[in-house]
């Protein structure tokens, strides 16, 4: 999925932190802060963790909003101005659509880090993936992410899977303001637990949004920031969906495919409601009311 050369980008949507070195923290406060997020819900590749990693180094300078974003053409160039302008169409849709789900829409940001970050839900290094975190209302990412999800899970990872990671994470922001995120806390696992209906429905709106963007104008651009998506581009998506699957993740780290203990849901879980949302939009998306088979 590319930009539109020529449509504009107002910026202000994504951040980062400088590069200075950042302050060292405690071995065990990684690890502590992966299991308080992962309680809180948000982590995508959980299954990855590896949670005897130690702590990180959490940077302590201050955000930088992003401000060399200004057309699709810088977009198209590179990550940073590429999520800021995934960040800008997804706002504009969400803002569109959050109330058809019975939520009073309010924007999130996405703040760019590198090692480690202080956030509502703790100290996070990259070791979590990119996560949303309910207190602070904020979607993290470090960008490095996209290389591990292209050598350690084959994704094919062009655009619109980069893009598609911040709009499974804007997903869980909508859940926030819906109220369906509560459902990832009901302390259960497995292929039909509130967990992964929660998964799906992030993966379903990401879904929908992609399938509305090229539609979509936005607040410093008249012109749709995105051209439409292309088979192959789906496809692309698809493949990353299906590479963060749960089953996936498990045979990867060279374990037995076990439902019990699934939160995201499997690959062909995900790219169902990947493609329920592409087809049918964000009433599609409603993971909750379907029986266990459905799913
Ligand atoms: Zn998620």
């Amino acid at each position: 999925m590319t930009f539109d050369d020529n449509a504009k980008i107002g910026g202000g949507k994504v951040s980062k932190r400088g590069r200075n070195v950042g302050i060292g923290v405690g071995g065990g406060i990684g690890v502590i802060a992966i299991v308080l997020i992962g309680q809180l819900l948000g982590v995508d590749l959980s299954g990855l963790v590896g949670a005897g990693g130690g702590g990180g180094a959490v940077d302590s300078s201050s955000d930088e909003v992003i401000t060399n974003c200004e057309t699709g053409a810088d977009a198209n160039a590179g990550i940073e101005c590429r999520l800021e302008g995934a960040a800008e169409s997804l706002d504009a849709y969400w803002a569109e659509e959050a109330p058809a789900l019975g939520a009073t829409y309010a924007t999130t940001n996405v703040k760019l880090f590198s090692e480690g970050v202080a956030t509502g839900c703790g100290n996070a290094t990259s070791a979590v993936g990119p996560f949303y975190c309910p207190p602070d209302q904020l979607i993290y990412l470090d960008t490095t992410f996209y290389d591990e999800l292209r050598s350690r899970f084959g994704a094919s990872g062009g655009p619109l899977s980069e893009m598609y990671v911040i709009a499974h994470e804007w997903g869980h922001h909508i859940q926030n303001l819906t109220g369906a995120i509560s459902a990832s806390q009901d302390g259960t696992t497995g292929a039909a637990s509130g967990s992964v209906r929660v998964e799906l429905q992030a993966d379903c709106y990401a879904g929908a949004w992609v399938a509305a963007a090229s539609t979509q104008p936005t607040a410093a651009s008249d012109v749709p920031l995105l051209k439409p998506v292309t088979p192959a581009e789906i496809a692309d998506a698809l493949n990353a969906a299906a590479s963060i699957g749960d089953d996936r993740i498990q045979q990867q780290s060279g374990g037995d495919v076990n439902p019990e203990a699934w939160t995201h849901g499997s690959s062909e879980q995900r790219q169902k409601w990947f493609q329920a949302g592409y087809d049918g939009g964000a009433a599609a998306c409603d993971t909750f009311s379907v029986s266990d088979s459905k799913l």
